[in-house]
């Protein structure tokens, strides 16, 4: 009998949580920036667009099936599909729980795999879109990771194909604007290519969403990371800018970096800094900030620059204008989960927060309480 399973990489974007994954590539063309561990070891390969077409057959079948034992209400009749999930294998399974849980969400977005799908080229890129767009024409939006560096060199008329062909939006990890950090964590990529990239898939019409990794500089570059980011911004004004707060990772090479005393990390207080100083910079009102991953200080700094910079400096200052004990009260209660913003701080029952306050208070010295909160955000990442 025919394997019906297909590829599923390792990542995606927390916005794509809902998405359906379809793979184009394997690991990271570039797979050498310093803090990334993501794909270590691993070779990267593009798959076959023929295989890629061959997924999509078989989502497209576990698709069908699903529809096939659905009542006219469109509940599934779960008596009519345990036949089939018991001839399945495991991997088999695992697919089809993946297309039963993106129908049972909507069935909205697909989201290609892995760190850089734009290294298929973009005709048959193209080519594939079209063939998923046919196969699923119900699907509302396509995205894609995309390094800047692969991006830089296609031509607005190739990026405008894959437009058409169906693809939406773009993320792409920039991590800071500052041409000195983009050498020091070895992005291989520099600002000049940041800026032609972003602008190429604007002028393409395809949504960009570019990711801020604040700390990434360390204390060093900490002010220029927040500058020489808004100034990339500003260049490109592009949809989103999405906030990564930098963890730094124990087997990666910034870690060595670190024991070596070439890296000097910034507190979660100076990160939370420079993320109010980028929003403070950034001046293109159609730019929309958002914080939508766990190891952000604050998780309500999402709006837009022309309509919420006001809003979004706000949040940022609650937990910068607070003193010391309750900074770190705060502090506590985000990074075990316990809260998302300074708002919801202020509902903690009064007891709570004074048990927290006491544990905020047993750190001797400020490190010890770094080196604690670090050891919670690794868990994060
Ligand atoms: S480009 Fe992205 S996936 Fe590749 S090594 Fe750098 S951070 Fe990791």
């Amino acid at each position: 009998m025919e394997d019906r399973s297909f590829d599923i990489g390792p990542i995606r974007p927390p916005s794509e949580a809902d998405s359906l994954l379809l793979q184009i590539t394997s690991g990271c063309t570039w797979n050498k920036c310093r803090f990334c561990t993501v794909y270590r070891g691993q070779q990267f390969h593009i798959i076959k667009p023929d295989q890629i077409k061959h997924n999509i057959d078989n989502m497209a079948y576990f698709r069908d099936l699903i529809y096939s034992c659905a009542g006219d209400d469109g509940v599934v009749d779960r008596e009519k599909l345990i036949p089939h999930l018991e001839k399945m294998n495991g991997s088999e399974l695992q697919c089809f729980y993946m297309v039963y849980n993106w129908l049972g969400n909507g069935g909205r977005n697909v989201f290609l795999q892995d760190g850089n799908s734009i290294a298929l080229m973009p005709e048959k890129l193209a080519d594939v879109l079209s063939y998923l767009r046919e196969k699923f024409p119900s699907v509302r939006r396509i995205t894609t990771y995309g390094r800047a560096e692969t991006l830089s060199r296609y031509s607005v008329e190739q990026l405008e194909m894959l437009k058409k062909s169906g693809l939406d939006r773009i993320h792409t990890g920039f991590e800071s604007g500052s041409d000195n950090i983009l050498k020091m964590i070895n992005k291989g990529l520099t600002q000049e290519q940041q800026i032609m990239a972003g602008k190429k898939t604007m002028e393409a019409g395809i949504e960009l969403s570019v990711y801020f990794m604040p700390g990434i500089g360390g204390e060093r570059y900490s002010r220029e990371n927040s500058e020489q980011t808004a100034y990339v911004v500003n260049q490109i004004k592009p949809d989103f800018v999405r906030i990564r707060t930098f963890v730094l990772p124990l087997e990666s090479e910034m870690h060595d970096m670190m024991l070596s005393g070439e890296f000097t990390e910034c507190t979660d207080i100076e990160k939370l800094h420079e993320i109010r100083d980028m929003i403070s910079d950034i001046t293109a009102p159609d730019v929309n900030i958002v914080s939508d991953h766990i190891t952000n200080l604050v998780g309500s700094i999402n709006g837009s620059i022309g309509r919420d910079k006001d809003f979004l400096l706000e949040q940022a200052d609650q937990v910068l204008g607070l003193p010391a004990i309750e900074q770190r009260t705060y502090q506590l209660a985000r990074r075990h989960g316990i809260v998302e913003n300074y708002a919801q701080f202020l509902q903690i029952p009064a007891d709570r927060r004074r048990q927290i306050s006491d544990r905020a208070e047993e750190y001797d010295s400020d490190e010890l309480f770094e080196n604690h909160l670090n050891e919670i955000l690794r868990m994060y990442i």
